[in-house]
């Protein structure tokens, strides 16, 4: 056989194998063809934080957040115990870092409906400022399936669609652990499981890389711990009861 092939060959499966990469996809990113999640209703829950929670937001004061571009005061609104995107203000991200985590946050699409598909009701969850679950108003809106709510996005769709009527609150829980890097490279990629208003829409995912749009996501080596980030998508969505659990870490 030739050697140089033979070396080539080689190389590229090592290549593979560390990051993860190859052209063998079944979808392309935000591919329109790509089969949508069954629709469910989800019955009536909000889970208050257990003892040991991180409490993110307290429904008065933006204490544990700066704005994501600068650490400047966020220029969101809070009223009623909510915060909500103010538009052009920019997301948000927490003051403190962190890695491993079980998550729960509500949310609520905007009830004064416009837009349609990626243009209504859009923010989104992004773990360490880099790993994004969707919040959307999939709520009778149809758009690519790796995009609507509860997707890992531009890369997972939801196993169901379980969105509540824009307007109403709902709920993630999200049980998220780190990459893991060595010399560069991903040991570990993230995992994600993902309850939407208490359905399993996301199962132990096995996370591709930083978010993207219309890319393939790929890793860059980052810290251990980051902050989290909620996204301002130009669409007045709210949240409110956001707490976390860190967890015991899992590297390799
Ligand atoms: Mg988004």
């Amino acid at each position: 056989m030739n050697v140089k092939l033979l070396s080539s060959g080689i190389f590229a499966a090592l290549l593979i194998a560390i990051t993860g990469c190859s052209n063998n996809h079944p979808w392309k990113v935000h591919d329109t063809n790509r089969p949508l999640p069954g629709v469910i209703s989800p019955a009536e829950q909000s889970a208050q934080p257990p003892s040991d929670a991180v409490i993110l937001f307290n429904g008065r004061d933006f204490s544990n957040w700066v704005s994501e571009k600068d650490g400047s005061d966020p220029k969101w609104a809070i009223e009623d115990g909510c915060m909500e995107v103010a538009k052009k203000a920019g997301s948000i991200r927490t003051k403190q870092a962190f890695g491993d985590c079980q998550l729960h946050v509500e949310w609520a699409s905007p009830a004064n409906v416009t837009g349609s598909s990626q243009d209504r009701g859009n923010s989104g969850v992004f773990l360490m400022s880099k790993y994004e679950v969707q919040v959307l108003d999939s709520y009778n809106n149809i758009t690519y399936a790796d995009g609507q709510a509860g997707a890992v996005y531009g890369q997972k769709p939801p196993l169901v669609n379980a969105c509540r009527p824009p307007g109403q609150w709902q709920s993630y829980d999200i049980i998220f652990h780190r990459p893991v890097f060595k010399f560069g490279w991903v040991v570990k990629p993230a995992t994600i499981t993902v309850l939407q208003n208490g359905v399993l829409v996301q199962d132990n995912f096995e996370i591709k890389g930083a978010t993207a749009w219309k890319k393939r996501a790929k890793y860059s080596p980052h810290a251990d711990k980051m902050p989290f980030v909620l996204q301002d998508h130009d669409h007045p969505v709210r949240y409110r009861n956001i707490w976390l659990r860190e967890l015991p870490e899992s590297k390799k």
